[in-house]
């Protein structure tokens, strides 16, 4: 989203920098003429560049590596309509076996029909999942007589901002329960209590954005077990496992947060995170068919059959699923266990070195997911902002930002350990740290010095 500028007149590239190039053109307006193609690359090629190094972006979880065999499947299909399954049966079918394969792995019964969908990434995910149980509890407050009009929504303060965009776009009253200070979730019986007959779900996090804590589903839904037998509400949970669903399965397979619990009805999972695909892939799990309003789905002719659709959205590529489905079958469990393996590893060292800077303590060292986040120890003549700016000038990207309320520690540094972080680049990084730590308290190279000596360098 963009706001409207101010000059229309401003013109890019007035200089004519490269061969191709013969007139400048309107930044914000619609040029009257074209250009060649390859100058227009160029522009175009050369200016990007200037974007940060997606390698060195430590803020993000989202996916920057992907094998070559992956990528030529991506570009092959990129061109095709997702949507179109009468013209594109094949990605159709890889998108089936792919909600089958996470389903299963997610531990959903087989005595019960789950069903699923690809989506744009997690936050559509969510969306839909709580339509669904919005759309659930209305019609069982309609069957009892019930006011309808009141629905909310009961979760942490640790969930990803799509949970309260949610509650604005679809109207449900967002009762978000503040972290305990201590543990950085949410407190499941505090959590518990906000609960009523108008809560449409319950909403957990494995893997928090601010810290990579985990919520304690299962103690979330023996409480809402008991709930059930004492009081009679039933009340769903929805499990955001956008970045723990591809690692936990694999490196904690006996931690039970997913279809094994009874109130879990539906998961997501981002496959453009650690499910190691580009951007603009997420994942929707119903354990059970029938938690999916039929109200809800809208059908798309398919061969003559009808095809059900769930989504937001209509067109979207279909350049992703087919690397989903590779890097299924590429690793296995074992490699998507390895590589997970790996890059705790590497999370592990990076917040054991971190808390060797007398300046810096860790506050989350990668206890599920490879999150590392650390504070400032002392008071210092800078903030982490600053330093967040200055190991910027090495090419890093590090966010540097404030916890919700309540969760008393002010600001955090948060790196991300991605597949490409090697633990040379973490040595790296390292360095560069402790760098621009010493640049900031004024205890790295003076400059004066370098200069005076270039001028010392006499006939
Ligand atoms: C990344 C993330 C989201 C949003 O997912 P997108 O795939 O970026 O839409 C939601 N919840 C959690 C916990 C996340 O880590």
């Amino acid at each position: 989203m963009v706001s409207r500028k101010m000059n229309p007149e401003r013109k890019i590239y007035g200089t004519y920098s490269n061969r191709d190039f013969n007139n400048p053109v309107p930044e914000f307006e619609f040029p009257e003429e074209g250009m060649a193609s390859r100058a227009a690359y160029e522009m175009i090629h050369e200016e990007l560049k200037l974007d940060g190094i997606p390698e060195l972006n430590l803020a993000t979880f989202v996916t920057t590596y992907m094998e070559p065999e992956a990528k030529n499947l991506y570009m092959e299909n990129a061109h095709k309509n997702f949507i179109d399954s009468f013209e594109y049966p094949q990605i159709k079918k890889e998108e089936t076996r792919i909600v089958n394969i996470l389903s299963r792995l997610y531990n959903a019964p087989e005595g019960k029909d789950f069903t699923g969908t690809s989506t744009i990434g997690s936050s559509e995910s969510i969306m839909l999942a709580l339509l669904a149980h919005k759309w659930n509890w209305k019609s069982k407050m309609e069957a009892l007589k019930k006011d309808a009009s009141k629905p909310n929504i009961v979760f942490g303060a640790d969930t990803h901002v799509v949970w309260d965009k949610f509650a604005k776009y679809f109207d449900v009253e967002a009762r978000v329960v503040p972290l305990d200070a201590k543990t950085r979730v949410v407190d499941p019986d505090k959590l518990i209590e906000n609960v009523d007959e108008n809560t449409i779900a319950v909403g957990a996090v494995l893997g928090t954005t601010f810290t990579g804590a985990f919520d304690d589903v299962k103690r979330i839904n023996s409480l809402l077990e008991e709930l059930k037998s004492k009081k009679g509400l039933d009340i769903p949970i929805h499990v955001d496992a956008a970045s723990a669903g591809f690692i936990t399965p694999f490196i904690e397979p006996e931690l039970e947060w997913d279809f094994r619990l009874s109130h879990v009805k539906s998961i997501n999972v981002s496959g453009h995170k650690f499910g190691l695909v580009y951007p603009g892939l997420g994942w929707l799990l119903f354990k059970d068919k029938a938690d999916l309003p039929d109200d809800l789905v809208f059908y798309v002719n398919y061969l003559g059959d009808d095809m059900p659709t769930y989504t937001l959205n209509f067109s979207k590529s279909a350049a992703n699923i087919a690397p989903q489905y590779y890097n299924i079958i590429r690793l296995g469990k074992s490699g998507y266990r390895n590589i997970a393996e790996n890059i705790m590893k590497n999370a592990k060292y990076l917040a054991d070195k971190i808390s060797e800077f007398p300046e810096l303590e860790v506050v989350s060292r990668a206890e599920h997911i490879p999150v590392v986040t650390f504070r400032q120890k002392t008071s210092s003549s800078y903030t982490l902002f600053d330093l967040s700016a200055a190991i910027r000038s090495y090419g890093w990207i590090v966010p540097a930002y404030s916890l919700p309320d309540n969760a008393n520690d002010t600001v955090l540094m948060r790196v991300v350990v991605r597949e490409g972080f090697s633990r040379d680049l973490a040595d790296i990084f390292l360095e560069n740290l402790k760098q621009s730590m010493e640049k900031l308290s004024g205890k790295g190279i003076e400059k004066s010095k370098i200069s005076s000596r270039r001028g010392h360098a006499v006939s």
